[in-house]
């Protein structure tokens, strides 16, 4: 039968990265352990994808750590959490064919076997696009930098929108989706290459290399008129600086604060909830998920890939090959070394 024959055939030797020990600071090698095993049977309604792209988001490094957050710390010898894009190889499934291009949420290795009914597979729509972009601009980051800014940020046309982390997956997508709503867009990112892509490249209406210069006074520059939203990625002493600037009315989706996330105490770090919890009239602000809008991602999806395909949305990928790499990779996502969406493309 054809199962019987899918059972002698197949041999795949998978790779993947396990947590180790817990890191202080920024992680160090003796977190991470490599190890391969084979995968040679398949189970009814299972499959097997062979995946060729490892998403790296700063979202892992808190998955490191041993308090909750908003989801579970990963245990100490548990295959490292992640989002990979591949092709089904092997298929016992009546949902899924050999050659699906699909992603999965299900660790960092070279060959993921699962279940049909597993929850993180999203089907790769039909597309000549990239496969690497359905984890970045049409991915996780996507969707959570439309949903950040649509759902929580509300955008209306002349409102002058602040943006961290411009660059970046995230950012990029923010910020390039509010110029198609009509606002006035001030990127922030580190350096001047950074600074002159999400100008002259992305079309922002301006942006502030915060590492080089002076970002109190560029901001009062920039934003002559306050800020209507900040879409907060970093944290820091920059959301200090935007607190001074917003306007009445103004809202604040509070997507993430990397630069907090690498803190060996991070209970006593001031974050961007004490900064804009404390001003008065406190500005609408939250911290949101991006999977709060699970049930939308198909169509939030198809709405991207458009902006994409028609131009109104370009992206810019970091892509180290060899898995291997992937904990140097999650470090320069840590300390800003990545230049767009960083990725892995798994051999
Ligand atoms: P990026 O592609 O933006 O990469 C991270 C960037 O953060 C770096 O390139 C760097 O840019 C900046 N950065 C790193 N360290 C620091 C620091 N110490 N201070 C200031 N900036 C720093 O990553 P993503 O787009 O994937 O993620 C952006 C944010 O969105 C993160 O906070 C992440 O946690 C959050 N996020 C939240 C989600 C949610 O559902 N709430 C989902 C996905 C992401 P630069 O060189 O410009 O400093």
């Amino acid at each position: 039968s054809r199962i019987n024959k899918l059972i002698i055939n197949m041999k795949y030797t998978n790779y993947k990265y396990l947590l180790k020990s817990r890191p202080h600071g920024m992680p160090t090698n003796d977190c991470w352990e490599y190890v391969s095993e084979s995968i040679d049977t398949l189970g009814s309604n299972e499959l097997i994808i062979r995946n060729e792209f490892l998403s790296i988001d700063p979202y892992m490094r808190g998955r490191m750590n041993e308090g909750k957050s908003y989801a579970p710390p990963v245990q100490i010898g548990e295959i490292m959490t992640g989002e990979t894009v591949g092709v089904v190889v092997e298929s016992n499934s009546k949902k899924f064919n050999v050659g699906d291009k699909v992603c999965v949420h299900m660790g960092w290795q070279s060959y993921t076997k699962c279940k049909d009914s597993e929850i993180s597979l999203i089907r790769v729509p039909e597309t000549n696009l990239p496969l690497s972009l359905f984890l970045g601009t049409l991915g996780m980051p996507g969707r959570t930098a439309y949903y950040g800014l649509n759902r929580v940020g509300k955008p209306k046309a002349g409102d002058t929108v602040v943006v961290s982390a411009a660059s970046g997956a995230v950012g990029s997508v923010v910020g390039q989706l509010a110029k198609i709503y009509g606002c006035r867009v001030i990127g922030v990112a580190g350096g001047p290459e950074k600074k002159s892509y999400v100008k002259n490249t992305l079309g922002f209406d301006e942006c502030i290399d915060y590492k080089n210069e002076d970002i109190s006074r560029l901001l009062k520059e920039y934003c002559s008129t306050g800020i209507d939203i900040y879409f907060e990625n970093v944290g820091g002493e920059l959301s200090r600086h935007v607190a001074q600037n917003l306007n009445k009315g103004a809202r604040v989706p509070i997507c993430g604060f990397i630069s907090k996330y690498n803190s060996t105490d991070i209970m006593n770090e001031e974050t961007p909830f004490h900064v804009f919890g404390n001003l008065n009239p406190k500005p609408e602000h939250r911290f949101f998920v991006v999977r709060e809008w699970m049930n939308e991602f198909e169509k939030t999806t198809h709405i991207l890939m458009k902006h994409v395909e028609d131009g109104s949305i370009k992206y810019r990928e970091t892509i180290v090959n060899g898995l291997e790499n992937a904990p140097n990779a999650l470090n320069d996502v840590l300390s800003g070394k990545n230049f767009g969406k960083q990725l892995i493309k798994i051999n």
